[in-house]
């Protein structure tokens, strides 16, 4: 797999195993996304149970994103693991993050997701919902936005992909900054069009974990 080295690499690696992951740490990969907050526990406390003879981790540089859908009573399980979540949804969500962050004097890195995808059931906030929480009175001061996350429509139609793509861009440009610059779009289908439309990260499962057996 190709990518401008520029161009961060999220690992999608749920649903496979921590062989999987370990494997591609060997191979030099670092960045490794999960979606379901019990499997991301699971799999950093796995790792982190594996020390060698000294009793220092194998695996001490892993960053971990969040990219599922995140439940504001399953905070504790993913928050303290993870440099990013990149699929914040919600005001409800994003409130309940900014809290924790307070609570536990942290800063809570964070992309929003935006939906233009033409599914109803993909996550989201809309477009103008993402100026009205980056404008508006509310401040999170324990939440550090990041940039977007999104997820482009499910379709062989490769115009309604570029439009999506597009639109992606064109919010993200919008806010573009020395800390909103990370624009996560881009999966296996889909990530070489992503790259056209400035994507500054990807989240790549199944071709480099092969297809995933729910
Ligand atoms: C599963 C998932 C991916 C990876 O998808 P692949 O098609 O396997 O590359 C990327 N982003 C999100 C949000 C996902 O849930």
């Amino acid at each position: 797999m190709e990518l401008p080295s520029d161009v961060k690499l999220a690992a999608v690696s749920k649903f496979h195993p921590v062989d999987a992951i370990i494997e591609a740490y060997s191979a030099g990969q670092r960045i490794f996304a999960e979606s379901r907050p019990q499997e991301l526990y699971a799999k950093v406390k796995e790792l982190d149970g594996m020390r060698d003879s000294d009793g220092n981790s194998l695996y001490p540089d892993i960053e971990w994103h969040f990219i599922g859908h995140l439940q504001t009573n399953k905070l504790k399980m993913v928050l303290p693991y993870v440099s990013l979540v990149q699929s914040v949804d919600s005001l409800h969500l994003l409130e309940a993050i900014d809290r924790w962050g307070k609570d536990n004097a942290r800063v809570i890195n964070v992309l929003l997701e935006c939906h233009v995808a033409a599914e109803q059931t993909k996550q989201g906030f809309s477009e103008e919902e993402i100026r009205q929480v980056l404008t508006g009175e509310r401040q999170y001061p324990n939440v550090k936005f990041c940039g977007l996350m999104g997820m482009a429509t499910f379709t062989d139609d490769m115009t309604v992909v570029r439009g999506d793509f597009a639109r992606l861009k064109h919010l993200f440009d919008e806010f573009f900054s020395p800390d909103f610059r990370e624009l996560s779009i881009g999966m296996s289908e889909d990530y070489r069009i992503a790259l056209e439309y400035g994507s500054t990260m990807v989240r790549i499962g199944t071709m480099i974990f092969g297809p995933r057996v729910y």
